[in-house]
């Protein structure tokens, strides 16, 4: 079997058109969408994200203004910027990049963004309203892996789905979502023993640990859904994900190559969850 590619460039490219045309629509009510996005230090993988970020809402039509700051900036500095942030009717969104410097709590900061700004996701209201399967802001990436796996056009009810890791940004979120979506859903992490028990048994396998080669084609089922998050660099500095692409595409159904799968979702996730919070502000 050769798994079918799942493209995140042209899922992205179709979903940004909509959004391209809902922050049209907003603008001419007066509402133009707009996005802060707040870098502190100077990692350089970092800039790359919020550059990213930051085109991608001028491609779209969306208002977006990038604040850097340097690495020693004082947490209570940082707090006054969203709280001032928080106050402008421009802004609909606020995004800090993390990590953040040792001097800052990056919860702290997350908590400091009005919710209703809240377009990462990460704060504990946002976190509350996924695990109560209220609406609310979704985390971009697991939000974007939804909608990859969605693209295959799978029913996910009743399905056995695995994640590969815990995080708050990443696999546990997912692993709400895919629970939301009445999946039967196993998280993995790193205490446990005999991965490939656990994803051999996966229809839908979503791998977010930041490691090269964790899972082999050897440790798919065949035919399985294979999402991978992972973003690392190859022995040649090439980008790759957490999957050994080659051996996994022999056995899977249906997977993302890194680069052009996960990626470019999450950006395209934070764009739909500004334009969301964006037209929030409008009158009923
Ligand atoms: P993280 O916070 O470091 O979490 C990694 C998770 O992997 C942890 O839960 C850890 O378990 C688990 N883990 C580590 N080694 C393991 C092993 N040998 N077996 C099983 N589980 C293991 O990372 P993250 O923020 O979730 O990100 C994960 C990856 O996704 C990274 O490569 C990151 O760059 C990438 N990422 C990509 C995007 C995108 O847009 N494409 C967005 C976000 C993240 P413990 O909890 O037990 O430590």
């Amino acid at each position: 079997m050769t798994a079918t590619l799942i493209d995140g460039l042209a899922l992205s490219r179709q979903l940004r058109a909509h959004i391209g045309a809902q922050a049209e629509r907003l603008a001419a009510s007066g509402c133009r969408p707009g996005l802060a996005v707040l870098l502190v230090g100077n990692d350089p993988a970092s800039a790359v994200y919020v550059r990213n970020k930051v085109r991608a809402c001028e491609a779209h039509g969306l208002h977006s203004v990038l604040e850097t700051h340097p690495a020693d900036l004082p947490e209570t500095a940082l707090l006054q910027r969203i709280a001032a942030l928080n106050a402008d009717p421009s802004i609909h969104g606020i995004l800090v990049q993390m990590p953040l410097p040792p001097q800052i709590d990056a919860q702290r900061v997350i908590e400091a963004i009005d919710p209703r700004k809240d377009v990462d996701g990460f704060s504990t209201l946002s976190a509350g309203e996924l695990v109560s399967g209220l609406p609310g802001m979704r985390p971009c990436t697991p939000w974007g892996c939804m909608k990859l796996i969605e693209s295959t056009g799978v029913s996910l009810r009743g399905r056995h789905a695995v994640v590969i890791g815990r995080s708050n940004t990443v696999g546990k979120p997912m692993a709400l979502m895919l629970l939301q979506a009445h999946a039967t859903v196993t998280v993995c992490h790193s205490a446990t023993p005999d991965l490939a028990h656990h994803t051999r048994q996966a229809d839908v396998l979503v791998v977010a640990v930041g490691r090269r080669g964790t899972v082999t084609g050897d440790m798919i089922k065949p035919g399985a859904i294979v999402i991978d998050v992972g973003i690392n660099r190859d022995p040649e500095g090439k980008l790759c994900g957490d999957v050994d692409f080659a051996s996994a595409q022999a056995v899977a159904g249906w997977i993302t190559p890194v680069p052009g799968g996960v990626g470019p979702m999450t950006i395209t996730m934070l764009l739909s969850n500004t334009i969301d919070a964006a037209r929030r502000t409008l009158p009923d």
